[in-house]
């Protein structure tokens, strides 16, 4: 008998007394002992004693036989959710490549390719794309008769810069959904300095989920998301808000994380809430292929995104970036982080299929075209089944790491960029966001547990690592 190696030990030490928590890496499960109990599992374990403690233990695979193979286990939770299986659960649409903004940090414009010009959708793509979108939801129905939900995300650069093939195809899907009884979720993310009162109709007729983009206040916004001629966008941002306002259309903020608005996180979420935002977003920047990034200090952004969740949270306002990761310390495992692995589908403004909407003007992840590709191929094809794999439970260095189950795996796009060996290396920016959320929540865990605060906690597995005789 012996520890599993998902097992993680971890010594909670406070100035008179310590306790002992021990977590499943991969279930999320917890169990705490105070040192009295611990030093007796030890001892029961050492002296192959049967308590009530290690059969509840063995139960759930933290205790487990010497010849114990983890990688099986891992082999059978990738079955049990069939997670190298394509699973089609969301659509983007980009209709067009160019943006009326110059953002300073935009990834999309700084991994450009020089050889590509943008491109707008045409007449012809547009009917061909439409097409092939009621075709491809009849054969998902087909495929999966329970399936009633699809998300269609409308994304760019600027998804307003072709605000006639927005509104057509909020119709034209809507038929095609309402036939197949399936209900779509319509998300538009926009800088919202194209909306006007015809486009604002459509998007409450359609029940579309609005989020824009906004970094702080005026000098703070201004500073990074800019037009084209320098001019800074807060004002227009900010009438778009009134306007939609006016419709009683309700919107999300999505501010992104850099060195402008860094100190000034937890006043963003005041703000947000003071302009009647529905939900907070915060993301954090992905690097460009070919810009120089802006170099942060990733401690700080992290320290400063849980600070600025926790009080959105605190205010009734869900805010996904961390709270994901919270549901998943709590028991939604979250094995997958990433659309693009293994769910979603990106159409380009010429017809380009590719499982992630970052590779809008370099088309390194392509899956076909819609003129060429034939939808019951989607699935067995190379680039899909190639992305759909790329998660941590199938990259070697992640099996063992203590955060595999609140992790997902980052941005392969990211991790791409960075290392430039490919989307199966490490998002490492991620990795420490995930271990520092971890590290926290283990922390909050503790201090509910105790009822006392700030515990100094280390992982003490490797005292444990033997077998037991
Ligand atoms: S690779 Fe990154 S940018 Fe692309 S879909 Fe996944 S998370 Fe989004
Ligand atoms: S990506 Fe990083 S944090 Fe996530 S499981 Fe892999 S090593 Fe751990």
């Amino acid at each position: 008998m012996r520890f599993s190696k998902f097992a993680h030990i971890y010594e909670c030490i406070y100035a008179d007394e310590s306790y002992y928590l021990i977590r499943h890496s991969l279930t999320n499960k917890l169990f705490f002992f105070n040192e009295a109990e611990f030093k007796k599992l030890i001892s029961s374990l050492k002296n192959k004693e049967e308590t009530k403690e290690t059969k509840e233990l063995s139960n759930h695979h933290f205790l487990v036989p010497n010849a114990y193979k983890e990688k099986k286990f891992a082999e059978f939770i990738k079955e049990k959710y069939n997670l190298n299986k394509f699973e089609l659960e969301i659509i983007y649409l980009i209709f067009n490549t160019d943006c009326n903004m110059k953002c300073k940090y935009c990834y999309v414009e700084g991994s450009k390719e020089k050889s590509f010009s943008h491109q707008s959708m045409d007449e012809e793509t547009f009917n061909s794309l439409m097409e092939y979108l009621k075709k491809l939801i009849e054969y998902q129905k087909k495929k999966n008769p329970n399936k009633e939900k699809l998300v269609f995300i409308y994304y760019g650069s600027e998804p307003l810069m072709s605000k006639d093939l927005l509104a057509r195809s909020l119709s034209e899907i809507s038929k095609v959904c309402s036939k197949n009884k399936i209900v779509p979720d319509f998300q538009l993310i926009t800088n919202g300095t194209l909306l006007d009162e015809n486009i604002v109709k459509e998007i409450k007729k359609f029940k579309v989920g609005v989020s824009i983009s906004l970094d702080g206040n005026e000098a703070v916004n201004d500073a990074m998301r800019i037009y084209k001629d320098n001019q800074g966008t807060y004002k227009d941002i900010i009438s778009a808000i009134n306007l939609l306002d006016s419709f009683e259309v309700p919107f999300g903020i999505s501010c992104t994380i850099g060195p402008h608005n860094i100190d000034i996180l937890k006043e963003n979420v005041e703000e947000f809430i003071k302009i009647n935002t529905k939900s907070i977003g915060f993301n954090i920047l992905l690097n460009s292929r070919y810009e120089k990034n802006f170099s942060m200090s990733l401690n700080k952004i992290n320290d400063k995104l849980i600070e600025a969740s926790s009080l959105a949270n605190q205010k009734g306002y869900y805010e996904d970036r961390v709270q994901r990761k919270v549901r998943a310390f709590n028991g939604r495992t979250r094995f997958k982080d990433c659309g693009g692995v293994g769910n979603q589908l990106v159409f380009f403004p010429n017809g380009d299929i590719s499982t992630c909407e970052a590779y809008l003007c370099n088309r390194e992840s392509k899956v076909g075209n819609i003129k060429n590709t034939d939808i019951s191929e989607i699935e067995k094809n190379k680039v899909v089944d190639y992305w759909t794999k790329r998660y941590p439970l199938n990259m070697e260095e992640c099996l063992l790491c203590p955060s595999i189950g609140v992790c997902g795996g980052g941005c392969p796009f990211n991790a791409e960029t960075i290392s430039k060996n490919g989307i199966y290396e490490r998002d490492k920016p991620f990795c420490v966001h995930t271990d520092k959320i971890l590290s926290w929540l283990l922390k909050k865990s503790v201090e509910e547990e105790i009822g006392q605060k700030d515990p100094y906690i280390r992982d003490i597995s490797y005292m444990y690592s033997q077998n037991f005789p």
